[in-house]
């Protein structure tokens, strides 16, 4: 499988495979169009794939002829005291898993690559990008748009496909597309979790085994909110009351964030409804982990 460093070689490859398979009456309208010729998929992540990843390349693969994975760990969505340089690295795997999933081409880019020296251009989606993970990590919000916005602008992609496991991330990037008429469409893939329920993140290899099975409180606390609500509660604040005593019963978890809120404002929401997030965040020893479910 083809390796691309460079953002010319991403944008390249992208153009080729387009005019490849495009009819040429097509072609002038083919930046407002996108979907016209070949339909061309983008997965950004930052390497250290597992199965949720994978879900994401399978989806793309079936909905475009050419995926482009994108494995990039990207410095601004750090915080200064937060694991950017121990952030897992397994390119060689990644390639594997990425191919077999149906992966075209995988795009690695260097730092310098995607941020030139000097780099002082930034993407903040106001008011988003400092709720829930935007708050207790400043600036990371800012980050992941920031290099989303530059992936969409190298890859001309038709689509582009992400976890809702980064619910808030999500709101934010769908924020960013409309406002910057981007193009390139944002498909949201279910969370991935274990078979005991633990939502699938590369962060789960900083757990030890006894934090793994503390951790396992996030995914039962989603899973009895559901069942608040799928019983007729409505009201955010019993939910998130319920979610508080449940996570406090496990003194080894330090609680972020529990939010229920309008997955699209992120604002919170007082009443539970049709696009409503519920959200949570929690330290398990020196891991945050995030969880979440939205209500139809
Ligand atoms: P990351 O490599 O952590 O930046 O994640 C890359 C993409 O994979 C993001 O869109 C995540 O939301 C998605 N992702 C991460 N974990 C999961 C999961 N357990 N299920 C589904 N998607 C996931």
């Amino acid at each position: 499988m083809k390796i691309l460093r460079t953002v010319t070689e991403l944008r390249n490859w992208s153009r080729a495979l387009r005019l490849e398979t495009e009819p040429e009456t097509q072609l002038d309208t083919r930046l407002e169009t996108r979907g016209a010729g070949a339909k061309i998929g983008l997965v950004p992540t930052m390497g250290a794939l597992h199965a949720g990843h994978a879900s994401l390349i399978r989806a793309a693969a079936a909905r475009c002829n050419a995926v482009a994975v994108s494995i990039f760990v990207n410095p601004t969505q750090f915080g200064p005291s937060e694991d950017f340089a121990s952030y897992p690295r397994t390119f060689q795997a990644d390639c594997t898993l990425a191919e077999a999933q149906g992966a075209t081409v995988i795009f690695a880019p260097a730092v310098e690559e995607l941020y030139p020296a000097g780099a002082s251009t930034f993407v903040e989606v106001e008011a988003l990008s400092t709720r829930l993970d935007g708050l207790s990590r400043p600036g990371h919000l800012r980050g992941v748009a920031t290099v989303v916005a530059k992936l969409f602008i190298a890859a001309e992609a038709d689509l582009a496909f992400f976890g809702q496991k980064d619910a808030a991330q999500v709101a934010v990037l769908r924020r960013m597309v409309i406002d910057l008429r981007l193009g390139t469409e944002i498909v949201v893939c279910p969370i991935v979790r274990e078979a005991d329920g633990l939502a699938l993140s590369s962060r789960n290899i900083y757990l030890t085994s006894e934090e793994r099975v503390r951790a396992l409180t996030l995914s039962r606390v989603i899973h009895h909110a559901e069942g608040l609500v799928a019983g007729g509660q409505r009201r955010s604040q019993v939910v998130v009351e319920a979610a508080r005593e449940m996570l406090a019963a496990e003194p080894s978890l330090r609680v972020d964030y529990i939010e229920l809120v309008n997955w699209a404002s992120l604002e919170p929401a007082e009443f539970v409804g049709s696009g409503t997030l519920f959200a949570i965040a929690a330290w398990v020893g020196n891991t945050r982990l995030i969880d979440n479910t939205v209500f139809e």
